[in-house]
């Protein structure tokens, strides 16, 4: 599947539910998740290269995610942060939690001996059996960045600090177009008895992710069903802002309008099917005259086992049960 951050990590949970409790039967008892996740939202802070959805994933897979807050680590404290405020080193709004900052010392540290992103995702995530392989999208650093009528944001100055409340002319992809996928991304897209799109931020998640040229094509050349799953539910984003990104990119907040902006794959673009929530039903047949197969179903991700029965919703459009 392809995935953002914290929507990209309850889906993801969905599908490991799914897994253990169907995947025996529909796919085989070795059924093998693999995520790549969107790197776009990565940077450099105080020295540190910070990876917020890949740890978002990592962090809620193994169990160790703080869910009232959001972010970080269940039961961390901010003594470190609160220190790097006192000397007004990095930005006072984006706060990071002492045992995540254990994480990006861990990884800054392997980077900078020359380990690539990958391999690193890969020395982290092997500490908790996550049941799910977790690819970045690229080892390259590309990173998101917000035109707005005052100048240039990074995406966290733009999405934490001022909450998308500045109108975003448009996004720039730096390094994006010329980034090349991490290894075993392409494999894995071309192996896979199924893609999923999770119900990420279309634009500056799966957008991202999307725009990097090998991971495109891949996408266009697999023999598997690409399905992907509606984080717009009744013409509203779940949680966040991702309707001021969508704006940005002149695509209304809307479920169907976000498939057709995705397109068709046996027209250029990525999907064969769409899964609307509920609420959508009645925007079938537009996403079907579009050339994409859809269905209505529940959408909120609440907790493994209503996840993964919008997994399997997903699934059965793409003809696995
Ligand atoms: P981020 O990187 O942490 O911003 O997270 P993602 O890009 O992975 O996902 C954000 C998107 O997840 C939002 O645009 C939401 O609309 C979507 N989302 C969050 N919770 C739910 C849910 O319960 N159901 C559905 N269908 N979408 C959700
Ligand atoms: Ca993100």
């Amino acid at each position: 599947m392809l995935a953002g951050g914290v929507g990209g990590a309850r889906f993801l949970l969905g599908v490991r539910a799914w897994a253990r409790r169907a995947a025996p039967d529909a796919l085989g008892s070795d059924a093998e998740i693999t995520a790549i996740v969107n790197t776009g939202d990565d940077m450099w802070l105080t020295g540190l290269r910070i990876t917020p959805d890949l740890d978002s994933i990592m962090y809620a897979l193994a169990g160790v995610n703080d869910t009232e807050r959001g972010w970080g680590r269940v039961g961390e404290s901010d003594r470190v942060a609160a220190e790097l405020r006192a000397w007004d080193a990095g930005w006072p709004w984006f706060t990071l939690g002492d045992l995540d900052l254990g994480a990006h010392i861990a990884r800054t540290g392997w980077l900078r001996e020359g380990v690539p992103l990958s391999a690193v995702v890969a020395r982290l995530t092997a500490r908790w059996p996550l049941g799910v392989r977790l690819l970045p999208a690229t080892d390259d650093e590309a990173e998101t960045h917000v035109m707005t009528a005052s100048g240039t944001l990074h995406f966290q100055e733009w999405w934490t600090r001022h909450r998308a409340a500045i109108p975003a002319l448009g996004f720039e992809q730096r390094g994006v177009s010329s980034a090349a996928p991490a290894p075993g991304v392409t494999a894995a897209l071309a192996e896979a008895d199924v893609v999923l799109v999770a119900p990420s931020n279309p634009v500056v998640s799966i957008g991202t992710i999307l725009g990097i040229p090998g991971i495109r094509s891949a996408l266009a050349t697999t023999a598997a069903p690409v399905v992907g799953v509606s984080g717009i539910i009744g013409g509203a984003v779940v949680r966040g802002m991702a309707d001021a990104c969508l704006s940005a990119i002149g695509v209304e907040t809307a479920a169907d309008a976000v498939a057709r902006w995705y397109g068709a794959r046996n027209s250029g673009g990525v999907l064969d099917a769409w899964l609307m929530a509920e609420e959508d039903a009645a925007l079938v047949p537009a996403v079907e005259s579009a050339g994409i197969r859809s269905a209505a179903a529940p959408l909120w991700l609440r907790g493994d086992d209503t996840s993964a029965d919008v997994v399997a919703a997903a699934l059965a459009l793409a003809g696995i049960r």
